[in-house]
């Protein structure tokens, strides 16, 4: 431990990149970020990149732990950058002929776009703003650097609120008859410093630093403390980011896209990270700087047109868009400024997508020779493929539907829902149950909460890669950005589009892949699933070694499995199967019977109804393993708890009301899910076992007789000890045995016995509970209960609070706890294999379908994993990808 101090203290604080030098060879992400390093990166291979310096997540690590104070020596080494950086440009910091200008930017290993702040034009004040002005021979651009300074540093730096400057701004625009920020004239933007910097004193006390190194210094903390900041926190918390130092901060020396018309920024993308096309695709603005492109302030226009600006610039710009592709191997998102016609690279990243885009991308890319089968598998995210998966408008819906205005395509998909007009509105009404859109002139970080819990996003204004498409396509979420026609009254709670208003009431259809904005609720249908979703599937599967099953109760959800690939039924649930109207009614009567005679003649007239249903099934499923668990929840679950309908039950079944209540009364257990339930019940109720084991067998043999090959397979739940099992497998064999008998049928049935795991004790003595199994599945909902002792249904009182404390780092019913609960699943797999060398083994609990608990299934040695319906296809990538990163290799 002291060693590990002692050895942080003296590492390398600060990083340089440029022509004087380029530092940082090997060193991580997550100590230089993605920014930093790529930065580095991108000035290795020769592009354009203005030089500066990287301070590293380890800096900002013991900012923290130092009760926020900046190391003594950073300042030192960032003084030493500085001046490498003054010889290499040769221009002064603070000088008042020809300043350096710096941009202070953060960057953490993992990117989270917009959720820290940028400071540009660092290193300018009063007497530098008249160097620079001199040095350009350009008074407006200096003057309008110097008040995007000022307003930023106030925002950043001290804490601001924006709204001040914005004021200042608008009487400026005012005084000189002017609407667009572009159009004021030099001497405006000189009067607008002054008022900017008279705001600034009103509202901090203080007098804006002239101080070039002390306002680097303090940007660099403010960079340190955005790490921090409640949207930073959360936008981690959503995405599940964890485990990091910190943020980097990246100095680097300025260079202007806001000198003129000749100048520009702008952000664009490799390929379509919306539907994948090998289509540059971005977006750039003329005579702007940095932020005005992502914050939608004004609408830029397509990186296609750029080449009737400048020609030359947009060849250039296709040229650094192959390099960078050809040297990382996917999809590249990036940040641009050209400068009197020179362009810069400020940044590039892997790009995000949507699912359909990964799909056919690494379908591409494969197809291009870029990247190989292996890489294409593994770097589609497996829980993306749910977007492919959504249903999208019905095309017949759509014709006849009232089309009110059309945005941008910003992130597809279908959303449908009720105007919701800011972030914590929407957070509030889906939490009521409602489905709703949020609508927005633009979304900033703050609205995360909002755009996450929304349906869907609108906004009138901004582009393609503005703040809310971004973060849009990173969750799948569908959004149309910039409709420009809708006038948007937040206060008010209404929007205006073609003459019309609409309210929180109303009703609206997005589609996020054509960017129509529709009245009303347009219907939907499901997904096709061909081309390229059709090749990946492919691919997974001869590189997968796990095979992939379905949880599935109805014929309805088992042939949608099929459709998806399942290659049987892993979890088959009877309980599900006893709620519907009629059968409820003799399911009590059943229970409530004191008398095991009255319960065998309920169990009898259960009996038809449950054999239809298994031979809908075993037909749904044609000739592939059904697993049937045998009734599993405590009784008391199907029984009514309010007296109203316990007399009505009574009057039904014909017994008195009170003996209904005190049958509920006796049934009633203080801890049910530790109680009667599971085998324990067949053990007290023989007659339930048989009943629906000889619903399996009759519908077998029926399906058998016309020519359907069901491989029924019965699953005992929740043993414990072998003796039960031995006890319970006895009764089953029987049973079929006597079916068979009383059909006259002596074919063969092949029905096997097996056993849920999902009790710790089972899985300690799996080894004996083996010898009366010829399948294990893992149910792994029960065992994480069991093994945390945390009630399932009640964790949500404290998971929020021991995932924020990282107590645990994901909730354990939705991934695998592969250290804890994961030993036993492990030790199942041995101790039962060292008695029963063949003995398949399953899981089928929610972990079935999640791609780091499949990654342990494989691991481990599972023949398979069974999960929900529209989990199958992530599930074979999934199992792909664990069999790959595992060293597997395609199959013959
Ligand atoms: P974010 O992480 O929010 O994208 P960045 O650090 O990338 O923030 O900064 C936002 C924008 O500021 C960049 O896209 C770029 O346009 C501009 N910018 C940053 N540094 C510079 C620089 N040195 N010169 C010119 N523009 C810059
Ligand atoms: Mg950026
Ligand atoms: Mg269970």
């Amino acid at each position: 431990m002291a060693k590990k101090k002692a050895a942080a203290k003296s590492a390398k604080m600060v990083y340089y990149f440029g022509k004087t030098k380029t530092e940082g060879k090997g060193v991580s992400k997550a100590i230089l970020g993605g920014k930093g390093m790529n930065l580095a990166e991108m000035t290795k291979i020769g592009l354009p990149v203005p030089p500066g310096f990287t301070i590293t997540t380890e800096v900002c690590d013991m900012y923290y732990k130092g009760g926020q104070k900046l190391p003594k020596t950073l300042s030192n080494d960032v003084a030493k950058c500085i001046a490498t950086l003054e010889k290499e440009l040769k221009k002064k910091f603070g000088d008042d002929k020809n300043p350096l200008l710096v941009s202070v930017r953060s960057g953490a290993a993992v990117s989270m776009p917009g959720m820290m702040n940028t400071i540009l034009n660092l290193g300018l004040t009063d007497t530098s703003v008249v160097g620079l002005a001199n040095a350009t021979n350009n008074e407006r651009f200096a003057y309008d650097a110097y008040r995007r300074l000022i307003n930023m540093f106030g925002d950043v730096v001290m804490g601001m609120d924006h709204h001040s400057f914005e004021e200042a701004f608008s009487k400026i625009k005012l005084k000189y008859g002017v609407s667009q920020d572009t159009d004021v004239p030099a001497q405006g933007m000189i009067e607008l410093c002054e008022a900017y910097k008279a705001v600034y004193k009103k509202e901090t006390g203080e007098d804006f630093p002239q101080d070039p190194l002390k306002q680097l210094e303090l940007s660099i903390e403010a960079v340190f403390k955005s790490w921090n900041t409640s949207r930073a926190v959360r936008y981690r918390e959503v995405e599940n980011i964890r485990g990091l130092l910190g943020t980097a901060v990246n100095v680097q020396s300025m260079v202007y896209g806001n000198m003129g018309d000749d100048s520009g920024t702008g952000v664009a993308f490799t390929r379509n990270p919306s539907n994948g096309q090998n289509k540059f695709y971005g977006e750039f603005l003329i005579n702007a700087q940095g932020e005005d492109v992502v914050a939608g302030i004004r609408t830029p226009q397509p990186v296609a047109e750029m080449s009737k600006w400048n020609r030359a610039v947009y060849k250039q710009l296709l040229e650094i868009k192959d390099t960078l592709e050809s040297h990382y191997k996917d999809v590249q998102d990036i940040e641009f400024t050209i400068e009197k016609g020179d362009l810069f690279m400020l940044q590039t990243r892997t790009g995000k997508r949507t699912g359909a885009a990964a799909v056919k991308i690494a379908c591409d890319m494969v197809k291009e020779g870029l990247i190989d089968e292996p890489t294409a598998l593994s770097r589609i995210p497996a829980n993306d493929l749910t977007q492919l998966l959504l249903p999208s408008f019905d095309a017949a819906a759509k014709g006849s539907a009232t089309v009110l205005t059309r945005g941008l395509p910003a992130s597809p998909g279908a959303a449908v829902g009720a105007l919701a007009f800011t972030a914590e509105e929407a957070v509030l009404r889906t939490q009521a149950g409602e489905k709703v859109l949020l609508v927005r002139k633009e979304t900033s970080p703050e609205d995360i909460d909002g755009m996450h819990s929304a349906a869907g996003i609108l906004t009138s204004t901004g582009g393609m890669t503005s703040h809310a498409a971004v973060v849009a396509r990173g969750w799948g979420r569908c959004c149309v950005a910039g409709a420009g026609e809708i006038e948007i009254d937040a206060k008010a709670k209404k929007i205006k589009v073609g003459g019309k208003t609409y309210g929180p009431k109303d009703i609206l259809s997005l589609d996020g892949s054509s960017g129509e904005v529709m009245l009303g609720e347009v219907a939907t249908s499901e997904p096709k699933l061909s081309g390229d979703f059709a090749k990946i599937m492919k691919w997974a599967d001869e590189y997968r070694t796990l095979g992939i099953r379905t949880n599935a109760d109805t014929p309805a959800d088992s042939k949608r499995a099929r459709d998806f690939g399942a290659e049987g039924i892993g979890l088959c649930r009877t309980e599900h199967m006893f709620f519907e109207d009629e059968r409820i009614g003799i399911m009590r009567e059943m229970i409530l019977a004191e008398e095991e005679d009255t319960r065998r003649k309920a169990l009898k007239r259960l009996l038809p109804f449950q054999r239809k249903d298994f031979v809908g099934i075993f037909t749904a499923m044609k000739g592939l393993p059904v697993t049937v668990r045998l009734l599993d929840p405590p009784l008391h679950e199907f029984l009514p708890h309010d007296s109203k309908a316990q007399a009505e039950i009574a009057k039904e079944i014909g017994v008195t009301a009170a003996k209904v209540s005190s049958r509920v009364a006796q049934l009633h257990e203080s801890n049910p899910m530790l109680g009667h339930r599971g085998c324990r019940l067949s053990v007290t109720y023989p007659e339930i076992l048989e009943m629906q084991v000889t619903a399996i067998v009759q519908a077998a043999i029926e399906c058998k007789k016309k020519r359907i090959d069901a491989q029924a397979e019965i699953m005992i739940p929740l043993v414990g000890t072998a003796a039960e099992l031995k006890l319970l497998r006895e009764k089953a064999e029987e049973t079929i045995a006597k079916v068979k008998a009383d059909k006259k049928f002596d074919g063969k049935l092949g029905i096997l016995i097996g056993t849920m795991i999902e009790i710790p004790r089972a899985a300690l003595t799996a080894d004996e509970v083996a010898e009366y199994a010829e399948f294990f599945s893992f149910g792994t909902n029960d065992l994480t209960q069991m093994t945390f002792g945390y009630s399932r249904d009640d964790i949500n009182t404290f998971l929020p609070d021991y995932l924020s404390k990282e107590i645990l780092p994901v909730d354990p019913f939705q991934s695998l706890d592969a250290s804890g609960v994961g030993q036993l699943v492990e030790m199942g797999v041995t101790k039962g294999r060292s008695t029963r060398k063949k003995l398949k083994v399953g899981i089928c609990g929610e972990h079935g379908g999640d791609p780091a608990s499949i990654d342990f299934c494989h691991r481990v040695g599972l023949d398979y994993v069974s999960c929900s319906p529209f989990r199958v296809p992530i599930a074979r990538l999934a199992a792909a990808q664990a069999a790959i990163r595992n060293g597997g290799k395609k199959k013959k």
